[in-house]
């Protein structure tokens, strides 16, 4: 009896993923062989980061596949934004549940568009049937010595963060509760699935922030990254947090800023300077068109202590907890 004619790995790969991406000069071999083989420029480093999202844990296994594939880069190209890194090459190692290849055709479309954006090239990955699990690795350049660390901020300098906090979070409890129907939705939803890596901020805050991270854990859980790996503590200013609407209001009807603080998916940066740079920040913020706000400073005192406008100090009830010190 003859075999009947299945979709084979090899035909997912040729249809959906081999001329996806931009074609780069310092890729000499990229999907189609055993292994890529790359170029790094002189006078670089090489910056490497993976990240894997999980069905039922990371996204709902009915998100828009779409969303998924802007998403699985999305948080990648955020972490090289963290370093000041300049996004170059892609792998992806995909796990499907079942050959749907309309759910593959509108995935690698997303991916792609945000590839494109920055000019990145997928250069190999591994194709399996199994529990539906994305892993994408990323790699990008900096120059030797110039990546962004978790371990620079200094007693005095000031803590910044990019854009707005807490949407994210805000519309997966909204998703959670069935809550789809509101006004803003859409919008909440785009923060959801649709994270902005900040790479441009990151590249320019090379050579200016002392540290930087960024945010997928919660504001409060990272900025505590920054703050053990530098040996120094914070005060945080909650009202200086930027917020939009739908954050804030939400926050004032719970009585609670774990929202915007320890809510996670965030994918803004976080970093810290000099307070003299602060006019340096504000160009930057105007360059790029996207806010930055200062929301504390570095102290010697280790821990991060927050307090209201009210100047009332504030205990968190969650996440990032074991980051805090009641003292000072
Ligand atoms: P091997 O068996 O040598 O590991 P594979 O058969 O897994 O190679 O893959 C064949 C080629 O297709 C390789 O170059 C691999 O990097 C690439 N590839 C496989 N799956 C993907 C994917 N999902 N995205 C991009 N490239 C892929
Ligand atoms: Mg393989």
């Amino acid at each position: 009896m003859n075999q009947p004619r299945t979709t084979t790995e090899f035909d997912i790969i040729r249809r959906y993923f081999s001329a996806l991406t931009p074609s780069r000069d310092d890729v000499d071999v990229g999907i189609g062989d055993d292994a890529a083989l790359l170029q790094v420029p002189r006078g670089m480093g090489l910056a490497v980061s993976i990240d894997t999202l999980v069905a039922g844990v990371h996204f709902f296994p009915d998100v828009s596949p779409e969303s998924l594939g802007h998403k699985a880069l999305a948080v990648n190209l955020s972490d090289l934004a963290a370093m000041g890194a300049e996004p170059a090459w892609a792998t992806l190692a995909l796990t499907l549940s079942q050959v749907d290849e309309s759910w593959i055709a509108a995935f690698s479309q997303g991916f792609a568009a945000l590839a494109r954006r920055y000019g990145v090239q997928l250069v190999g990955g591994d194709t399996t049937l199994g529990p539906m699990s994305i892993t994408v690795q990323i790699q990008g350049f900096v120059p030797t010595g110039e990546g962004l660390r978790r371990n620079g901020a200094r007693v005095g300098d000031d803590i910044f963060v990019t854009g707005s906090l807490g949407e994210a979070a805000l519309a997966l409890s909204r998703l959670q509760k069935g809550l789809s129907e509101l006004p803003d939705a859409g919008l909440l939803k785009a923060r959801l699935e649709r994270p902005q890596p900040r790479v441009e901020a990151g590249i320019a805050l090379r050579g200016m922030a002392s540290s930087a991270i960024d945010l997928s854990d919660g504001l409060l859980a990272d900025l505590g990254h920054i703050l053990e790996s530098s040996g120094v503590g914070a005060r945080l200013e909650l009202a200086e947090i930027p917020l939009s609407r739908a954050v804030a209001t939400a926050l004032h009807a719970a009585d609670d800023w774990s929202l915007a603080v320890a809510g996670g998916d965030d994918y803004e940066l976080c970093f810290t300077l000099p307070a003299e740079r602060r006019a340096q920040v504000s160009e930057l913020a105007r360059r790029l068109d996207l806010p930055m706000t200062r929301i504390g400073c570095i102290e010697e005192t280790p821990g991060l202590r927050c307090f209201d406008a009210a100047g009332g100090q504030w205990m968190p009830t969650r996440y990032g907890y074991q980051h805090f010190s009641a003292n000072g």
